[in-house]
């Protein structure tokens, strides 16, 4: 057992890119399995582990124990001819782990670039952008149960990986912290992937087309992402809050007879994603501001603090989204960000 230090009553403020003023009853940081254990041992009920605080809307207070991963490191465990295996740290900076690829000349992680939040957390929603989503690099992940403190190998089936969705959302959820992430990167020929967005644009306007580089590609991602998400550091914010909806092809055909320009992707046969932004838009909400919260003005999937925002104001605004787009369009939304 090594020794934790537990504080009371801790202001929760700086710990998510929101902003919102909630406050944990007890909190604690763990930088080792060891320590981890060390804070499971001390039986508070609840608990919940913290990364970088980026994808969670703390709606209330928290009454138990919020313990913040801290566990970092790079290492490259297995060489193979075209790849290698690297073990991360699950408290490990995600963006930083990113550089690092990019920097040793291993591909597969630079669409990835400036996603806030560690690298533990990257399996909980299967991070994506930019064509590329993290199960297209994933291997396995090292786990502590937080009832038994037991380690569990969860290899890349056992994640039941989809759409901004794995089994940390679903059975597992709340039941694991992750202390290690195992990716497969490439080495040499890299599998490049520029057909998503402004990508191509934005690497012809540095000379970098038609034959960029990992980081030519890293680069101009970070750049284009700049250019549209509100930073945190400046407004508070959680990056798109809501997932992009899946319908059957007729209920989107319907749409389309009172909106001509409704914007679609196929996905699977006779099914259709339509971009939440374009739906809450179209409900009126795109820099709507409502008390200390509201829409980005540059992006309708993006809730953000004005400086002063309660949780609890977001999610009455969360739940106003939901319903206009229902009375609208007849279709859910469902929160990407994680309610607690
Ligand atoms: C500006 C901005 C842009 C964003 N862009 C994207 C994007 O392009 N694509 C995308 O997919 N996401 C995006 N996000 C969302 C967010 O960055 C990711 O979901 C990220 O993986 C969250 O990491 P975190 O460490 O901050 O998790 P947290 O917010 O701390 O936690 C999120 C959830 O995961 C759980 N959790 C955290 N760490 C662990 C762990 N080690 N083990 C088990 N459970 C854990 C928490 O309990 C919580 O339920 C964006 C967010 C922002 C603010």
């Amino acid at each position: 057992m090594v020794d934790v230090i537990i504080e009371e009553n801790k202001s929760l403020v700086g710990l998510q890119t929101f902003g919102l003023k909630a406050q944990t009853k007890y909190f604690g940081t763990f930088d080792s399995v060891q320590a981890l254990r060390s804070l499971i041992e001390k039986g508070i009920s609840p608990m919940m582990v913290l990364g970088g605080g980026s994808n969670i809307l703390f709606a209330h207070h928290y009454k138990g124990l919020i313990m913040q991963n801290l566990i970092k490191g790079i290492e490259v465990t297995k060489h193979f001819k075209q790849s290698v295996h690297v073990r991360t740290g699950g408290g490990h900076n995600w963006h930083d782990f990113v550089l690092w690829a990019v920097q040793s000349g291993y591909g597969g992680v630079e669409n990835l670039s400036l996603i806030p939040g560690t690298v533990g957390a990257s399996p909980i929603q299967n991070i994506g952008a930019y064509g590329v989503e993290v199960k297209d690099v994933f291997v396995s992940c090292e786990a502590i149960n937080l009832e038994t403190g037991k380690k569990r190998i969860f290899r890349k089936i056992d994640c039941q990986f989809g759409y901004r969705d794995s089994i940390f959302k679903r059975e597992a959820k709340g039941k694991y912290v992750i202390t290690s992430v195992t990716f497969t990167l490439t080495k040499f020929t890299h599998q490049l992937k520029t057909a998503y967005g402004d990508v191509v644009k934005q690497l012809e306007a540095k000379g970098a087309w038609p034959k960029p580089s990992i980081a030519d590609i890293s680069e101009a991602i970070q750049f284009i992402r700049k250019s549209k998400l509100p930073d945190p550091a400046q407004i508070g914010n959680c990056g798109s809050f809501f997932k992009n909806p899946e319908v059957p092809e007729e209920i989107y055909q319907k749409i389309k007879q009172r909106h001509e320009n409704a914007p679609c992707y196929p996905t699977t046969p006779g099914m259709v994603k339509v971009p939440a932004g374009w739906l809450i838009e179209s409900c009126g909400w795109k820099g709507k501001r409502v008390g200390n919260t509201g829409c980005y003005a540059k992006q309708a999937l993006v809730i953000v603090n004005y400086g002063d925002a309660e949780g609890a104001e977001v999610l009455q605004l969360v739940q106003d989204i939901i319903a206009s787009v229902q009375a609208e369009f007849g279709i859910k939304l469902e929160p990407e960000v994680q309610i607690v």
